[in-house]
């Protein structure tokens, strides 16, 4: 056996994964030649895209080497999942002991953290944001946690945690993965973290090209992260996560055609989202500053408003949340509907 020293994530991965050598599928061994019979597959392809009938990489190096030109991290700290709901799931299945470990979140933010863990059995350390839901900045609650998941900005308050903050939560959180997830950091891009990725091993960084990128029905998302990290990800990772439609619509979104499209479209949502929370003001709501694509509003009379909502066809995201039970997320959308929007609510708050 190799006497490697223990890496972050070689001393956090759950123990048989460092013996397990992953599934060689027919791409990951390769080879050369003319004629490609290692993969049942069909030497036939009837659909309008190339290369159909074959397996795809696992990892397409066309579309890591996108993802990296775009944010501008090194193609072997980059995996690329069904959606950051998939890099969520793939930390909890890489580093946790089912029954034994556990993952720290704080609330209210995006479900997926608790409800991954849960299915896998993993216990869920639940904190609250602070009254203004800013993230409380004493880490010692989280101690013993293997992923501690920060939110930025976070899904559904819209709030901010500014990187300084989050690299205090490293430097206190060492022996631990601090996850980030920015889904919707390209609406507020000054606060990622990317740039402290090559500082800290204990940093993981989701992304995805659903909120910004407009390509949530494609399911692509990225986790960014050291080498190691990625190494014992992909150990766990099926063998072909990423369809190829799926990487050419991908690549296509990361071309500086694409890249310019999301900034026009970010610029166009954020416009419409300041429209949307002045009118949510003068109605009387309450609403939290957002660095996302959405904004949380509290309401008087939230039964009203749901029902009025309702009335108009309008479908926004109520909560259960003890915490949210007045309020309501809207997503930012394009000026006719927010129009609409404002419309339906001024008839049912006036
Ligand atoms: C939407 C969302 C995700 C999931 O993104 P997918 O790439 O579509 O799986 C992850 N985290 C947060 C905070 C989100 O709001």
């Amino acid at each position: 056996m190799s006497s490697r020293p223990l890496t972050l994530a070689r001393q956090l991965a759950r123990p048989e994964l460092l013996q397990l050598e992953p599934y060689q599928s027919a791409r990951r061994i390769g080879g050369q030649g003319d004629i490609w019979i290692n993969a049942n597959e069909s030497p036939f392809n009837r659909a309008s895209l190339p290369r159909l009938n074959r397996y795809p990489e696992c990892q397409p190096p066309a579309l890591i080497a996108a993802y990296g030109r775009y944010v501008g991290v090194a193609d072997n700290q980059i995996v690329c999942s069904r959606g950051a709901d998939e890099a969520i799931e793939l930390l909890i299945r890489t580093f946790c002991i089912p029954g034994r470990d556990s993952i720290a979140q704080f609330g209210p933010t995006y479900g997926m953290y608790g409800i991954s863990a849960r299915t896998f059995n993993v216990g869920v350390v639940s904190l609250a944001l602070n009254a203004d839901y800013s993230l409380p900045q004493d880490f010692s609650a989280v101690a013993g946690c293997k992923l501690v998941f920060i939110c930025n900005p976070n899904n559904p308050t819209g709030t901010l945690v500014s990187p300084r903050v989050i690299e205090q939560a490293l430097q206190d959180l060492p022996e631990q993965l601090v996850v980030v997830d920015e889904a919707y950091i390209e609406f507020s891009p000054a606060y990622s973290v990317v740039s402290l990725l090559d500082k800290y091993p204990n940093l993981v960084i989701l992304r995805t090209l659903s909120k910004a990128f407009a390509l949530a029905g494609a399911r692509c998302g990225f986790m960014l992260a050291s080498e190691d990290v990625v190494s014992m990800v992909m150990r766990v990772i099926a063998p072909y996560p990423v369809p190829l439609p799926v990487s050419e619509l991908a690549e296509a979104a990361l071309s500086e055609a694409g890249l310019q499209a999301m900034q026009a479209d970010v610029t166009l949502l954020n416009t419409q989202g300041v429209r949307l929370s002045q009118a949510l003001q003068q109605l009387g709501a309450e609403v939290l500053p957002s660095g996302g694509n959405f904004i949380l509003a509290f309401f008087d009379d939230i039964q009203a408003v749901s029902q009025g909502l309702k009335d108009a066809g309008i479908v926004a995201r109520a909560y259960k949340d003890p915490r949210l039970v007045d309020a309501i997320r809207f997503s930012f959308s394009n000026e006719l509907e927010t129009g609409l929007v404002i419309e339906a609510l001024e008839r049912i708050l006036n």
